[in-house]
């Protein structure tokens, strides 16, 4: 078999009421699909990230630079490939944007060799599980949103059967250096540090005393005031602390974790083998979140997952954007032995819900099943793409 083309779908979602975390404000929802077409008939597909930057960007490096370094290889060859797309480009990036476009490539080179053998990805990758556990990952700023309203919320979460949800903490302007300060519309829907303590303390209640309750500050905080507040969170039962401090403050996030209770998770910002090395051998994360769709692919992110399995971490990856990423992300999780749960967006997003023919849901008990199809295992409606397509 032979590749013949590589193609790109962009989709764009409109939110409303705008979403934020500690530091981004999200106006909408992206999405850039990668498609590899062989000369057996067959197309995979794949999810590239597409965060910090427009999707046209991260569509030139797949097709102008990327393609034509994969256009009659053998799509079985994935190792291969993988070093013939990152290797070249070195110089361009170790991450970023590059790995973005490599994270979809590789994906629906994956999803090709499933549908070719008929075989259901995770079961390709060694099916460690046939069925994931979710979490919510919800708990936004929004312009409306009271504390009251965000304990409202994740008490719904928990009433459709979740067992774990996660929340925002971080938008505080008061805070020195909070990389919010470079960002647009850095006014919408900020908090004081207390104010923030007291949604953690709401929610708590609202979902009782059982149900597990992560937060995550989006790198907005100091490694002493992640200290401070992950104190004063503690109190409260916290699950897991993510991404308490600058990506790139390694040594503070090791200090951060090694002072609190409280596990801290990350770094979904971290790209590539060699960069989730440093988090982990220095111990800056107790648990690893890198992501299929940005990270650099199944091919990367198992090896990711391989060396985390020796310093005895679970890797909960990020899960943030579509239905491919959730989808392409379960198989992930399921075909690794120390995977733990899958985050399960609850923001309204019919990039997500409304993206496959099939639906990708969680059960009573809160988990998802894996499907019983060859590849990804999933088809795009057509639908949904030409309504959200962006030329
Ligand atoms: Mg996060």
């Amino acid at each position: 078999m032979k590749i013949t083309d590589l193609s790109v779908i962009k989709l764009s979602y409109p939110v409303e009421p705008v979403m934020a975390d500690g530091i981004h404000y999200m106006p909408g929802r992206n999405l850039v699909i990668v498609q590899v077409h062989t000369d057996a008939g067959i197309t995979g597909m794949g999810e590239a990230a597409s965060y910090g930057g427009p999707m046209e960007s991260t569509e030139a490096v797949i097709l102008n630079e990327l393609r034509p370094r994969l256009i009659g290889e053998d799509p079985f060859k994935i190792e291969y490939l993988w070093r013939k797309m990152a290797v070249p480009s070195h110089q361009h990036g170790r991450g970023g944007i590059l790995y973005h476009a490599i994270s979809g490539i590789d994906i629906a080179l994956y999803d090709i060799i499933g549908q070719a053998t008929k075989t259901p990805l995770y079961k390709l990758l060694g099916a460690y599980r046939e069925e994931v556990q979710a979490y919510a990952s919800a708990g936004f700023y929004s312009g409306t949103k009271s504390a009251h309203d965000l304990a409202e919320e994740c008490g719904n979460y928990v009433e459709q059967g979740f067992t774990h949800v996660k929340i925002k903490v971080g938008r505080n302007k008061e805070v020195m250096l909070n990389p919010l300060h470079n960002m647009p519309f850095n006014d919408y829907a900020t908090v004081t540090l207390e104010e923030d303590l007291e949604r953690v303390r709401l929610v708590r209640e609202a979902i009782g005393p059982k149900t597990r309750l992560a937060v995550d500050a989006n790198n907005a905080w100091t490694p002493s005031l992640a200290i401070q507040m992950g104190k004063e969170m503690e109190k409260h039962n916290i699950f897991w602390f993510e991404e308490p401090v600058d990506t790139d403050d390694i040594e503070g996030s090791a200090h951060v974790a090694h002072v609190l209770d409280v596990p801290v998770s990350g770094y979904e910002t971290c790209f590539s083998l060699p960069q989730f090395r440093e988090i982990i051998t220095r111990r800056a994360v107790d648990i690893a979140q890198p992501d299929v769709i940005w990270t650099g692919g199944f091919t990367e992110t198992r090896k990711i997952a391989a060396f985390a399995e020796a310093y005895g971490l679970p890797v909960i990856p990020h899960v943030f954007s579509s239905g491919l990423s959730l989808v392409a992300n379960l198989h992930f999780i399921a075909s690794i032995p120390n995977g733990g749960l899958l985050e399960f967006d609850r923001n309204k997003n019919d990039l997500r819900t409304l993206l496959f023919n099939e639906q990708v849901e969680i059960d009573k008990r809160g988990y998802v099943q894996l499907p019983d199809r060859p590849g990804l295992g999933v088809t795009l409606n057509q639908n949904t793409i030409d309504k959200y397509r962006v030329k």
